[in-house]
């Protein structure tokens, strides 16, 4: 799959300088060629002969509902984390594209469910972020693991990191693309449960950024599609416990950041420049991140300031329906201030979500050594966080350990 960024920018807006841009799939190539396709299969019938396993009359469970395979990490704050790029391909024919909802969210022969994640996919990967997990119990039937999960240049290519789970029906799930080394310890014919871990979201095979490859065969081993839906022409019924909606516009990430946050791949390097903690002066890049946002949804954003009065707030109307959008605006913070704690808020799909970014003055902040420490955080004398208030007892704890009390009076 490859995985293409196209930044747009459109209305330079001369108050709010809005930028925004759409992570586009521009997809040329196959996740698999159909020659590992056979080969893959072979492994795996060769595995199931030489382990003797027998699960197309087992009856330990017959009917499937498909969990969500993917699973972030509870340490991960974003609000969402993934987006859908592609479906299955349900139109044979060459050059002709067809997902399972009659739309063409898909590219030709594509065989799978691409789930890729967002915003900032390389950040996500270098810390760990998203798991893989088993949708169904099932007995992992083959395993790949050790090949570069990193690139973004699709040239790359070659054998992916994968594991594939038979479940107790006989039906296979192919879980594409994952990072190296970080594949579950379990061995080929050891059983796993629903939910449970097989792996991380990497770029490993023909990919060119992170996402899961979800592809699915039922036990005489022809390919399913799990979304149930008009143009479904594999499978009458949903294989999920809850099928997601064919778009579910969600607000992925509210964030502040130093600079310009710089989308990665292909050719350049992500740079999230991610920071909640801004001194007198700063530029300050407020960003929304989202996937499905549709033509038409509105947002509406404001800032309230330390002493929490609305410092600005504006309103935006998508005009195009995006997998994956991100708008961001630039503004200069005022140099009076005040100091302390600053919230950035968006309502979107009746929703309220809030980030907060601290707001400080170094000369007031700096130490007797005159050396700079960064300021962490804030708090009361119950330890609770607090913005900087007058006639109050307030302790600043810095990144070097060092806890200074102070108390400004009117
Ligand atoms: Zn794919």
């Amino acid at each position: 799959m490859r995985l293409f960024l196209l930044i747009i920018f459109i209305y330079p807006f001369f108050l709010f300088s809005q930028q925004a841009g759409e992570f586009k799939f521009d997809v040329t190539e196959q996740c698999l060629t159909d020659t590992e396709r056979q080969f893959i299969f072979k492994e795996i019938e060769e595995n199931i002969q030489l382990l003797k396993i027998d699960l197309k009359s087992d009856h330990r469970k017959k009917s499937l509902a498909f969990e969500w395979p993917l699973q972030k990490d509870t340490s991960l704050a974003f609000n969402n984390y993934f987006g859908i790029s592609n479906y299955v391909d349900q139109d044979t024919a060459i050059n002709s594209i067809l997902d399972y909802n009659c739309l063409s969210r898909s590219y030709d022969g594509h065989k799978g469910t691409d789930i890729f994640t967002w915003p900032f996919p390389w950040y996500m990967y270098n810390n760990g972020y998203v798991n893989v997990i088993a949708s169904e119990d099932g007995i992992i039937i083959n395993k790949h693991d050790g090949y570069d999960d990193d690139h973004c240049a699709n040239t790359m290519g070659g054998t992916w990191n994968a594991v594939y789970v038979q479940h107790y029906d006989g039906s296979i799930a192919w879980y594409g693309h994952l990072e190296k080394n970080t594949l579950t310890s379990k061995q080929i014919g050891q059983s796993v449960v629903k939910g449970e871990y097989l792996g991380k979201v990497a770029s490993s095979g023909y990919s060119t950024g992170p996402h899961l490859h979800f592809e699915i065969y039922d036990s005489m081993w022809n390919l399913i599609d799990p979304f149930q839906g008009t143009c479904n022409i594999l499978n009458q019924n949903s294989w999920w416990l809850n099928q997601r909606a064919y778009r579910v516009p969600m607000l992925n990430a509210l964030l502040t950041h130093s600079a310009k946050p710089v989308h990665g791949c292909p050719g350049i390097n992500e740079e999230p420049n991610i920071s909640s903690n801004f001194n007198i002066g700063d530029t300050i890049f407020l960003a929304a991140y989202f996937s499905d946002r549709q033509s038409g949804d509105s947002a509406v954003y404001r800032v309230f300031d330390a002493n929490n009065n609305l410092w600005q707030t504006w309103n935006q109307v998508t005009s195009t329906t995006f997998n994956a959008s991100w708008y961001y605006w630039k503004r200069l913070l005022p140099q009076n201030g005040p100091f302390g704690y600053w919230r950035f808020e968006i309502e979107f799909q009746n929703q309220m979500f809030s980030h907060e970014f601290l707001y400080t003055n170094p000369l007031f902040i700096e130490d007797k050594q005159n050396s700079r420490r960064d300021l962490l955080l804030i708090t009361d004398i119950l330890g609770r966080k607090s913005p900087i208030v007058r006639n109050k007892l307030l302790f600043y704890i810095y990144n070097d350990g060092s806890v200074e009390k102070r108390l400004i009076y009117k």
